[in-house]
């Protein structure tokens, strides 16, 4: 059996996270008491969620601990930001294979930094010894009733995702190669340091009618917005926003998964209706973020992905259940 943690360990550990992101006016009573206390303003409720990240599973275990810091958070908040919530608070429970002040304070870093972007305090967490896990809950805050959802996508509405798809997916199959080392910064950077779209999802309140964030692919996500809202919809291939390294990839294997099926993306699919169009638009410019019109919601059942030359893709892949690594099991 090994061993728990000491009390020195626990200090040195606490030492690494104590103030290091935004104070708030509306934490009452922060880390350091058997739990915080938390004020919600009135008029706004709370919106929360909770990932795991487990090494060998969801990240390589070789990946600067930095990164693991943002990254963690950044999954996190990416819900939020579908949810068209303002991040507050968070929470943090680590299980960790030993205590090694280096890792801390490179973990700590990314996760801080990432945070203090956002206005965020870390109000409490959780330390235990064991294979390397990361735990993260984020607690953000929208007015009743402007919380973005999933159900809520009518027929005729346009759909649009944000930014750009497959990088993330297109660096992890090449990782997964063996060819790591060729990746370029931008690329890595997109499967390890993803950018939650917190702005977006603030801005596309009372604009979309529904909205999710890719997780584990666009096939599988819109399919979660379709599902929730009981419509179907048609996307064009050739209106996806891809990088120009998956556009490239994409043109020499004639393989699209990375694109429709990768995950890690991000970024932001969401649902609007049709005379918004301008609006979203302007919106895009203004926060000099990609918002592509992909396809449109129809009432007949199902995802129908069309190609260039108007026949539909074969979708014999429908989603990406994470990834698993050789020898983690998982
Ligand atoms: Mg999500």
């Amino acid at each position: 059996m090994k061993q728990p943690l000491s009390l020195s360990e626990f200090d040195l550990i606490g030492q690494y996270f104590a103030n290091l992101t935004t104070s708030r006016e509306d934490v009452l009573l922060g880390i350091g008491d058997d739990a915080a206390l938390l004020e919600v303003p009135p008029g706004q409720v709370l919106v929360v969620s909770v990932d795991t990240l487990v090494a060998g599973v969801h990240f390589f275990a070789d990946v600067s601990p930095e990164s693991l810091g943002h990254k963690s958070l950044a999954v996190n908040l990416s819900d939020l930001a579908a949810m068209g919530a303002e991040p507050a608070w968070a929470t943090l429970a680590l299980t960790l294979p030993a205590v090694t002040p280096s890792w801390l304070e490179a973990f700590a870093g990314g996760f801080a930094r990432l945070a203090a972007s956002h206005g965020l305090a870390l109000v409490g967490g959780d330390t235990t010894r064991g294979p390397l896990s990361i735990t993260v809950q984020v607690h953000g805050l929208v007015p009743v009733g402007q919380a973005l959802q999933r159900r809520g996508a009518r027929v005729g509405d346009l759909i649009y995702v944000t930014g750009s798809l497959g990088e993330a997916a297109l660096a992890l199959k090449k990782r997964l190669a063996g060819l790591g080392d060729a990746l370029s910064p931008a690329l890595l950077q997109r499967l390890e340091k993803p950018q939650p779209r917190i702005e977006a999802g603030l801005a596309l309140r009372g604009l979309a009618s529904s909205a999710i964030d890719l997780s584990d692919g666009l096939l599988a996500d819109l399919g979660h917005i379709l599902t929730a809202s009981g419509v179907g919809a048609r996307i064009a291939l050739q209106q996806l926003p891809l990088a120009p390294a998956v556009a490239d990839w994409i043109a020499e294997s004639g393989e699209w998964t990375v694109a429709l099926a990768g995950g890690d993306d991000y970024e932001l699919c969401f649902t609007a209706a049709a005379d918004h169009r301008e609006e979203i638009q302007h919106l895009s410019q203004q926060m000099n973020l990609a918002m592509s019109c992909i396809g449109q919601v129809e009432a007949m059942p199902g995802l129908r992905a069309i190609k260039a030359d108007g026949q539909p893709w074969d979708a014999t892949i429908t989603g990406f259940d994470h990834f698993s690594m050789p020898g983690s099991g998982a």
